[in-house]
This record gives structure tokens, C-alpha cells and sequence, in this order.
């Protein structure tokens, strides 16, 4: 367990044990590259089972690279695709899904916390229908959202409904989606194909791996030729069991999902520690990893001061994000600080 004294990212934490046997496991020989080793036949069954369908599935570097490639394949470049304003692939990958689709645009809409709303959506699709416009095409959930809460099943079918109207594909960012699973307590088919999800980019770099995403297709038909696609970005890795067996370690007896109900503990931990703090407050509710906390400047700066690293990108609040990696003792002690800080 990582005592340093962050809440800044679950991608400042290390590789999990169980992901780090694996790899381990799978540098004892020799074995295909470019995906034709065992490991990888493995980690991508191993998803197709965890899924309970017969999906196709890519493993590359990161979640920019798979976010954009799975848009690229869902549209032409004259498209859009409908996405909140808050969504990663709007604000930090630096246009990656618009370079990758040679100039897809990205529609912003609305709701609250984080959400996109089935009347933002309609609204976006039918402003404009003319041929000067590019024709929505996708639309781009986040699951976990980027401030932390999450689209409930029903929700995710009210929104497939209006894609269903307007011949939508659904694309699932789920840079976080462990943590979805774990929060919301359902199987992982609930919230993606039987919701009407096309394609999924399921995280483990912020699960517990060093790197290595999975872009997952239930609708196989987008996957034409997706192979082609990652190689031509420079993503399709040659020594590919390295990214593909320690999915292989999280698969097994379903570590992705401890760590992600791990991650999830530590931050319900942190929210109710913080409850009736004086001038702090939770700017969103806490549903996952994630808590997003208002409180006054110069109490952050002096708990920054002590050493603690946190990000406030998003509006000014502190984002105090856990991982498999955090410990209750690192949440208790931060706690203390913070009480002392406002006492
Ligand atoms: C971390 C993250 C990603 C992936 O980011 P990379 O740095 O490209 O791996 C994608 N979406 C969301 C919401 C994220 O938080």
C-alpha cells in the first residue's frame, strides 16, 4: 500500500499485486507479438465472459488513444458526437478524438453532475439538420463521470431511447467504469450492451495496471477493420502480453472489482469524515472514487502546505480521488489534518 500523501489521481497509484504476479508470470518465456499470445487470447475471453456476450476486444497504451479510435470508428469525418461539456474527450485530449477521425466535432450538452441529459441530447440533434452542420452520429457517455457520479441503468435507457430516434451510437468512456460497477452494484452487461452501448473503453490503468485499456465492441460491426486503425496511431503494442496478462491478474476472481470497491470505501470514508466540517462542503454527490470538496482557499493551500497533493480543475473545488492503493490510515490522517486546519 502506497502511504504517499495524495488524494491528486487514481493514476498516481502503482500496479496492484495480483496485476504484477501476472506480469511477472508472462515474462518467464518467450511468447507471439502483436497480440497473438496466449495472455491475450485469455484477458480478451476473459472480458467476453465477464460481459456474458460474444464481444470484440482491443487492448492499447491509454484512454485518449482508445476514446478517439473507438469515435473514429463510429463515425465518418463529416459527423459529430454528442458529449457533455465536462467530458474528458472534450477537455483534455487535446482534440485526440477529432485528429483521429481526420475532423469529427464534438457537440457539447448539458445536465447536472456531470450528465448528459436525454432533453440536452434532442436538443443538440434537432437544432440543426442542414447539410452546413456535421451530422450527430455518437454520443459519448462518461461512467463515472468526471465529477464522480454515475448514469443509473434507467437512465442509460432513457438516453438509448432518444439515440434509438436519432440513430445514435453510444460510446462509453469508462475511464472509471470498475468503479460504476461496484457503486451502482449490478452486472457489468446492465450498464453497457443490454443499455444499448456499442462500444466500451474500459480502464486498467486507473484500476490497478500500469497502462493498458481494453476498447470493447458489443456492436461488432463498428470493429471493421479496428485492428488497422491501432496500428496506424502507433497503438497497437508489439509486446502486447505485457498489457494483456496483468488484465489477465484483474480478471481473475474479480480483482478489478475489489480495488474498485476498495477505491469507492476510501472515498465514502473521506465524505463522512468531512460532514459538518465547518466551510466545507461536497460540491457533487459522492458516488464512486471521487469527492469533490469545496472549502476555503487558504485551508488548501495549508493542507497542500502539509504536503497533501490534490487537483481543482474543475471549478475550484479540491478533487480528492482514491485508488485500490489508498489506505484508510492515509484518509484518517488527512482528516485529522483538515479538522485541525478548520477547527
Ligand atoms: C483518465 C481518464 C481518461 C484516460 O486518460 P489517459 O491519460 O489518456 O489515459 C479518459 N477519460 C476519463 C474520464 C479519465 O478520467
Amino acid at each position: 500500500m502506497s502511504d504517499s500523501e495524495q488524494f491528486a489521481s487514481d493514476n498516481y497509484s502503482g500496479v496492484c499485486p495480483q496485476a504484477w504476479a501476472a506480469m511477472e508470470q508472462a515474462n518467464r518465456m518467450d511468447e507471439p507479438a502483436y497480440g497473438e499470445d496466449s495472455w491475450t487470447q485469455r484477458a480478451a475471453d476473459g472480458l467476453r465472459s465477464l460481459f456474458d456476450t460474444d464481444c470484440d476486444v482491443y487492448f492499447v497504451f491509454n484512454g485518449t488513444a482508445a476514446n478517439s479510435l473507438a469515435l473514429a470508428s463510429i463515425g465518418q469525418s463529416f459527423h459529430s458526437v454528442i458529449c457533455h461539456e465536462l467530458a474528458h474527450i472534450e477537455t483534455d485530449e487535446c482534440g485526440g478524438p477529432e485528429y483521429a477521425s481526420n475532423g469529427a466535432k464534438l457537440l457539447l450538452g448539458e445536465g447536472p453532475d456531470g450528465k448528459l441529459t436525454p432533453a440536452s441530447i434532442e436538443h443538440l440533434v434537432t437544432k440543426r439538420t442542414d447539410i452546413h452542420y456535421p451530422k450527430p452520429k455518437a454520443l459519448s457517455l462518461t461512467q463515472a463521470t468526471e465529477v464522480g457520479t454515475v448514469y443509473t441503468p434507467e437512465e442509460l435507457k432513457a438516453i438509448r431511447a432518444v439515440a434509438d430516434k436519432h440513430r445514435l451510437n453510444i460510446h462509453m468512456d469508462g475511464a472509471r467504469f470498475a468503479n460504476a460497477v461496484a457503486a451502482l452494484d449490478v452486472h457489468p452487461s446492465e450498464i453497457t450492451w443490454k443499455a444499448g452501448v456499442d462500444v466500451l473503453c474500459f480502464s486498467g490503468t486507473k484500476n490497478g495496471l500500469a497502462l493498458g485499456e481494453a476498447v470493447v465492441f458489443f456492436n461488432r460491426d463498428l470493429a471493421e477493420d479496428f485492428e488497422w486503425r491501432c496500428k496506424q496511431a502507433g497503438q497497437l503494442a508489439s509486446k502486447m502480453r505485457y498489457i494483456s496478462a496483468p488484465w489477465c491478474g484483474l480478471l481473475e476472481n474479480d480483482v478489478w472489482l475489489a480495488n474498485a470497491r476498495h477505491a469507492n470505501a476510501c472515498a465514502a470514508r473521506l465524505e463522512k469524515g468531512l460532514a459538518g466540517l465547518p466551510g466545507v462542503s461536497l460540491r457533487y454527490p459522492r458516488q464512486v472514487n471521487g469527492v469533490f470538496v469545496e472549502m476555503p482557499e487558504p485551508v488548501q493551500a495549508a493542507l497542500r502546505a502539509k504536503g497533501w497533493r490534490f487537483y481543482n480543475f474543475i471549478g475550484d473545488c479540491a478533487r480528492l480521488m482514491c485508488s485500490w492503493s489508498t489506505s484508510e490510515a492515509q484518509v484518517d490522517r488527512f482528516l485529522c489534518d483538515l479538522r485541525e486546519l478548520v477547527a
